[in-house]
């Protein structure tokens, strides 16, 4: 594997493989089948990248989504690999420019289309070039039950009648057992290795707040942790699409909108320029979203509540896949849930494919009104188990408070019993807090036992009881009675005060203001040098006519913002710099930092000067102290890395950051020997106390030690 890894380091820039891919690459490259299953972002297209490098000929990619051939490779011309594409948008001589290079052997990958993939003329071409994989990407398009399918795809089995000598990588991020089965027959795969990863997406954090003034609250969310982001705005109609959009410029951000309404130009300009620009919001419907493969989405909001988990999942993970923190954020109220009920029970299926949705939807339901770990529900809901809790959901990291709401839950379902079981929330409210109001006298309601015996409760609380009765199918929104709640069979044992209820504390939209827990661990970076970097990516990009995360993924732009290399070899370190782009980005960049940066490594500057006002008392920034709690919580410094879409390297300069500030012990989080211990100090003294550079020691010591271990100790030599 040595091959695969310094393909790895100095064409891609990556330190080390993720998850299942180097057992993947291996697999392939000796020749074997494979079938991948691995969520989006989880690092596909290097499992056939790789091994059609590795191998002999030229790796054939077959990809449903033409539109976005072309960004992928752009982006593996960049590294340098000999890519090319082959659809609909070539004219004929440019077509057969293409050709000429695959027979000649000249590629290394070349992306096609389904349709033209399978002509006979095509596969003549193939007979005669030298293959080196067929890669099948999106996989699922075979499946004639899913959303995606694509006839053309099933013919895709001549593949393996044509080329049976030839290893064939299907990969896809549509996990459930069905389409898998489908996968397997339909293109000849029975025996292909499968390779299984978690459906776990661990730097999307995921965060569900209840709905009291949508757009404010949407505006503060962005205002936060993703003032000049890119993200998706989901709203249910076209008509919310329009005025959110126009809102939210009003606001000063950059929205545009996306639905099946607009004529299919804006949709394709508006499309492009969220593709191209930094920092668009697109305000969509559900018909955004289909092969959208802009890796740095740093947020998907949800303004209304999605169908069900699996729209949920599939929405919310199109942020981030690029492995960079992202945030899942949705808002919802009783509202929402009284008219996707109505929607449900008003809409055309038949009564069994309404029963689907209605457990669909209350799956969702118990989702958002869960006390505990998000990722722990999501996961479950897809069979997948997990048993720590996360660390980068709102309910981990603000456990919510439950109360015994036993008694209020028996007032507010007699209220709805007394009243007929045909009025809302917001009049069985007032009857509850006995308001005098003109429908209150109407109906006599003031007359009833129920009148008034809920003064304990202010009205948001009863707002909160009556929402989550119907989210856990206590009370229900009568359609015919336009969604008047009445009672289920369910709500009897509490009516009878034979069940107790607990409820959860709606978070005071007031006091959680501001202070939420961890919210700026998500926030990129908004100094000048963090501007400066992300202006000189975009202008790179312009000029060469490419979207700014063909440069470089904003995981590279928050390494070179954390380390601030100062030479051509350290540049080389960053996360995502391989030696084509360190070639020929480097000195830009470095230009960049040198003008922009502090000038020093971080962890010197927390050490130096702890008062400023970047640093909070502790003399640590939100970032490494985002760091430490994740370590009290015992995750591993791996998994750390892992949750924070940061890197190992990264995660030992908060610790050192934290050593050096007196925080943490060094022996919490390297376990050497002290003769270890000592042997590194020594070589630190003998490189130079000045100097904050650790090259010098890396190479005394032989490699032997990480860059991480020695920062730590270097760290806690300072403060000794
Ligand atoms: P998928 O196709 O599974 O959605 P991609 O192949 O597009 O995912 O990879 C997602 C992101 O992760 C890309 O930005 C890619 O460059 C990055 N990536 C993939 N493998 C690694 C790795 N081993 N180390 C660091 N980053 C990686
Ligand atoms: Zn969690």
């Amino acid at each position: 594997m040595t091959t695969a890894l310094k393909i790895l380091q100095s064409t891609f820039g990556y330190p080390k493989f993720r998850g299942e891919q180097a057992a993947v690459i291996e697999h392939v490259q000796k020749g074997g089948d494979a079938l991948v299953l691995m969520p989006t972002g989880g690092g596909k297209s290097l499992c056939f990248q790789i091994p059609a490098l590795l191998r002999d000929g030229v790796g054939i990619v077959v990809s449903p989504l033409i539109a976005l051939m072309q960004d992928q490779v752009d982006a593996l011309t960049q590294a340098g690999v000999k890519a090319a594409f082959l659809n609909s948008s070539l004219d004929a001589d440019e077509a057969s420019k293409v050709e000429q290079q695959l027979l000649k052997g000249e590629l290394d990958l070349l992306y096609v289309a389904p349709e033209r993939l399978t002509t006979p003329r095509f596969l003549q071409l193939l007979a005669k070039s030298k293959i080196a994989l067929f890669a099948i990407d999106e996989a699922h398009c075979v499946s004639q039950w899913g959303h995606d399918f694509r006839p053309e795809y099933v013919a895709l089995s001549i593949l393996h009648e044509r080329f049976p000598t030839i290893p064939r990588i299907a990969l896809t991020a549509t996990a459930d057992a069905l389409t898998r089965t489908e996968i397997i027959q339909r293109l000849a795969l029975d025996d292909a290795r499968m390779f299984v990863s978690s459906f776990d997406r661990p730097n999307i954090r995921y965060r569900v707040t209840l709905k009291n003034s949508a757009r404010e609250q949407l505006a503060e969310f962005l205002q936060e942790g993703h003032r000049g982001e890119a993200g998706i705005v989901y709203c249910l109609s076209r008509k919310k699409v329009e005025e959110n959009a126009e809102w939210l410029n009003r606001q000063g951000f950059t929205a545009l909108p996306y639905h099946a309404g607009l004529d299919a130009s804006t949709r394709r300009n508006n499309q492009a320029r969220f593709l191209r620009e930094d920092g668009i919001i697109m305000v969509a419907t559900i018909a955004f979203g289909m092969g959208i493969d802009k890796p740095d989405v740093r947020f998907v909001a949800h303004l209304d509540l999605p169908k069900s988990m699996e729209s949920y999942y599939q929405e919310t993970g199109r942020a981030g896949r690029d492995g960079e923190p992202a945030e899942a954020w949705l808002a919802y109220g009783l509202g929402d849930v009284v008219m996707l009920k109505q929607m449900i029970d008003n809409g055309e299926a038949n009564e069994e494919r309404k029963r689907v949705e209605r457990n669909k939807l209350d799956a969702l339901l118990g989702f958002c009104e869960s006390t505990s770990c998000r990722r722990i529900s999501l996961l479950g809901y897809f069979d997948e188990v997990r048993t720590t809790t996360c660390g980068n959901c709102d309910n981990c990291l603000e456990p919510p408070q439950t109360w015994d709401g036993t008694e209020a839950a028996k007032m507010a379902l007699s209220c709805a019993y007394r009243t007929g079981q045909r009025f809302g929330a917001g009049h069985l409210t007032d009857v509850l807090l006995g308001k005098s109001t003109p429908k209150m006298t109407q109906w006599d309601h003031d007359r009833l036992p129920v009148f008034g015996i809920g003064k304990n409760y202010t009205a948001t609380q009863w707002q909160s009881v009556f929402r989550q009765l119907v989210a856990a199918g206590y009370l229900e929104a009568d359609a015919e009675a336009f969604g008047g709640l009445k009672l289920t069979a369910a709500s009897r044992p509490i009516l009878k005060g034979e069940q107790s209820m607990a409820f959860r504390k709606d978070a005071d939209k007031r006091t959680s203001k501001g202070k939420r827990a961890g919210s700026a661990a998500v926030a990129s970076p908004t100094d000048a040098l963090w501007e400066a970097l992300r202006a000189a990516r975009l202008k790179l990009a312009q000029e060469q006519g490419v979207p700014p995360f063909v440069i470089f993924h904003d995981s590279s732009l928050r390494d070179m913002h954390a380390t601030q290399p100062r030479t051509m070899d350290e540049m080389g370190d960053v996360m995502g710099v391989g030696e084509k782009k360190l070639e020929k980005f480097g000195k830009v960049f470095l230009a960049v930092i040198a003008e922009h940066g502090d000038g020093m490594r971080a962890y010197k500057l927390a050490v130096e000067t702890t008062t400023t006002k970047e640093f909070n008392l502790s003399g640590l920034n939100d970032t490494a102290n985002e760091t430490l709690r994740l370590l009290k919580t015992g995750l591993s410094p791996e998994e750390i890395a892992g949750t924070r879409g940061l890197r190992e390297t990264t995660i030992y300069t908060h610790f050192s950051l934290a050593i050096a500030a007196g925080e943490l012990d060094v022996s919490e989080v390297i376990s050497l020997n002290d003769t270890q211990i000592q042997e590194i100090k020594k070589a630190i003294l003998a490189a130079g106390t000045d100097n904050a550079a650790l090259k010098p020691v890396f190479d005394a010591l032989g490699g032997e030690y990480d860059y991480g271990v020695l920062r730590c100790v270097q760290a806690s030599m300072e403060m000794s």
